[in-house]
């Protein structure tokens, strides 16, 4: 008997191997009191590049993410190394001080000074352990774990224990069946009564109390209903309008697996634009039940905004993935203890476990009698520290984690041939698809475009800036008497005479006659604002340079963020429980938290939404009426909520 339930916050998704072994344990458990802070750190900054392996879906991954990441640069990519020349330099340093990021360096080149020089490339060190700890966690909030039960149905000393009622039912009574649907049976010899558990589609018409209700509670949770109202058009308690969102998220996830990764492992893409931004809401930090105002409040903490990273591919509309950089299963407490055992309080964030949690990364420790750090300085930390508890419970993750992890995930569920990525200008954005690429994008299997509106604009002025680029173009094409068949090959001719004068990245000729770019900070209007949100500014940040005139406008009429934006607007236009929820203000001075502050419902509200997006609505173009996963082709048909709910 096989069910399955969402995978338990206790175990662990995918099996990290600790980058940190038993003998280095217990040198630092040595050195710890013996050295100061700064010591004990630089006898292991070399570990910075070191890679961390897992093991997922049965093939073990290396990923070491340190590293110049400016496709421009010789270095892109490259691991560290010590050059065999007088003074031995090495490719990369690393600058920083303990209290803030660190940053890996590229050094000037040395060995070879015809070569193109280096620029002085500066990107955050990353941790690499970190990052696999988001993939573990990324992978495990999207998994389900499939529970077989094993029953006993017979008393120790049962002559008939090799019975069950499959293999002899006769041996049985079989006695009614319980509340929860269960059927009971009782062994006729040793009186044992079992109770099984009925199968999944009767489990999902009979076991939860009032099931009936999850295709009426899909509409309504995906019709921006707020959740009070849910409760009472439905007529059920909050308590089981959590319930409810568990129970279609876990239907959500075995759609998905069906639907969405096994098809995707089937399917190949010549090419693949994925559009990524961020949505940010605001997650009110109130304070704990309980948790008095007069204890303090660390008003920064008080309202943090709390990202959403999600990528789109840009012509079917196929939104892969919607990450929230909110882990709620972290305590403080797994914090205090981690920083016990591996002592990395006293090492840079780039070698810490938990660096993605940011200043949450490592709790305070007394100082040592080597430490640099007072007494004074540690009891203010410590007291920074403890006020968090009083806030909601998990951390926020630093949105260079969840993005990379986001990267190396689509990477794994999509298979295409040739890359090629929008986003704004968001470094984090950049950071990821740079660090995941790489190797695509240095043979130029992948290119990143950045395209950025003015999101400042109404409506009107919008529309207003569109047809007067419109008419622009129109004038300029009877003013040079050409005649077009659409708008966009108009737009591909105009971009193709503008390029001839604009330059993305500037050319360069080294002395050994190599020639190399660098990055301009030059933008181009897309000739063909959008309708709703004015012009377009694009950019190029990868070397797209042996492209003619003519191939790089055709490739660039194409950049727009259309995809992403439509998703974002459908989750503000659709979910209610991203909103910010009011919080009144009570004489006592507590408030009080609500479930729907719990970041994991956010989350589990978008993965429902997401499903819905791409299998169940329809969007017209070109006179087709189709939903996403249609355009993407992994779908035949147009799905509805009683498919997912009920696997038909
Ligand atoms: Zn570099
Ligand atoms: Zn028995
Ligand atoms: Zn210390």
């Amino acid at each position: 008997m096989i069910y399955k339930e969402l995978f338990p916050s206790n175990l662990r998704s995918i099996e990290i191997d600790s980058p940190v072994s038993d003998d280095e344990l217990k040198s630092r458990n040595l050195e710890y009191d013996n050295l100061t802070p700064k010591k004990f750190n630089t006898l292991r900054t070399k570990n910075a590049f070191k890679s961390v392996t897992f093991k997922y879906k049965g093939i073990i991954h290396e990923i070491q993410f340190n590293a110049c990441t400016n496709p421009l640069c010789k270095n892109y990519g490259l691991p560290q190394e010590r050059f065999e020349i007088k003074s031995k330099p090495y490719r990369y340093k690393i600058s920083g001080s303990s209290r803030d990021a660190h940053f890996i360096n590229c050094n000037p080149e040395r060995v070879d000074l015809t070569s193109p020089p280096i620029d002085k490339c500066s990107t955050t060190a990353i941790s690499n352990w970190s990052v696999a700890e988001e993939i573990e966690r990324l992978i495990r909030i999207n998994s389900l774990l499939p529970v077989t039960k094993e029953y006993d149905f017979h008393k120790p000393v049962c002559p008939n224990e090799h019975h069950t009622p499959k293999s002899n039912l006769n041996a049985f009574y079989k006695r009614g069946k319980n509340s929860a649907n269960s059927q009971r049976y009782q062994c006729k010899t040793c009186k044992k009564i079992t109770s099984v558990l009925p199968n999944k589609n009767e489990n999902l018409k009979f076991n939860q109390k009032r099931n009936e209700v999850l295709p009426t509670f899909a509409k309504l949770l995906v019709n921006k209903v707020p959740i009070n109202r849910a409760c009472e058009i439905l007529e059920i308690a909050k308590g089981t309008y959590y319930q409810k969102l568990e129970w279609l998220y876990r239907c959500c996830l075995e759609f998905l697996e069906t639907h969405e990764t096994k098809k995707l492992a089937k399917t190949e893409f010549p090419e693949m634009w994925i559009t990524t931004d961020k949505l940010h809401y605001v997650l009110n930090n109130v304070l704990k039940k309980g948790r008095g105002r007069n204890r303090g409040t660390a008003i920064e903490d008080k309202q943090l905004p709390t990202y959403i990273v999600a990528s789109a591919d840009k012509d079917s509309r196929y939104v892969f993935r919607s990450d929230l950089c909110f882990d709620w299963d972290i305590s403080l407490e797994d914090i205090v203890s981690n920083t016990k055992i591996y002592k990395d309080d006293h090492l840079a964030g780039y070698l810490r476990r938990y660096e993605r949690f940011g200043r949450y990364g490592v709790s305070p420790i007394v100082p040592t009698l080597n430490d640099t750090q007072t007494r004074a300085e540690y009891m203010k930390d410590l007291e920074q520290f403890d006020l968090r508890s009083n806030f909601v419970d998990g951390l926020h993750v630093g949105q260079t984690y969840t993005s990379i992890a986001h990267f190396w995930l689509i990477k794994k569920l999509v298979k295409v041939k040739k890359w090629r990525f929008i986003s704004d200008e968001d470094d984090s954005l950049k950071k990821s698809i740079f660090s995941v690429f790489k190797e695509e994008i240095k043979i130029k299997n992948g290119h990143y475009f950045l395209c950025l509106t003015d999101k400042n604009l109404t409506r009107k002025q919008a529309k207003d800036l569109y047809l007067q680029s419109i008419s622009e173009l129109k004038h300029w094409a009877k003013a040079k008497g050409y005649t077009y068949r659409n708008l966009e090959e108009l737009a591909v001719w105009y971009l193709e005479e503008e390029l001839k004068k604009h330059q993305f990245q500037e050319r360069n000729v080294a002395p050994n006659s190599e020639i190399y770019y660098k990055q301009l900070r030059n933008r181009i209007d897309h000739p063909i604002p959008s309708k709703d949100r004015g012009n377009r500014k694009l950019d190029v940040i990868t070397d797209l340079n042996h492209l003619t005139e003519y191939q790089l406008a055709s490739a660039l009429v194409r950049v727009n963020d259309n995809a992403i934006n439509a998703f974002f607007q459908t989750v503000r236009r659709r979910l209610s429980i991203l909103e910010r929820p009011l919080v009144t203000a009570r004489g006592d001075g507590k408030s009080y938290i609500y479930a729907n502050f719990n970041p994991k419902y956010s989350q589990m509200a978008i993965t429902i939404l997401r499903t819905y997006y791409n299998f169940c609505l329809t969007f017209k173009t070109n006179g087709k009426n189709q939903t996403p996963a249609q355009r993407l082709g992994i779908a035949s048909k147009v799905y509805s909520w009683g498919d997912i709910i009920y696997k038909r």
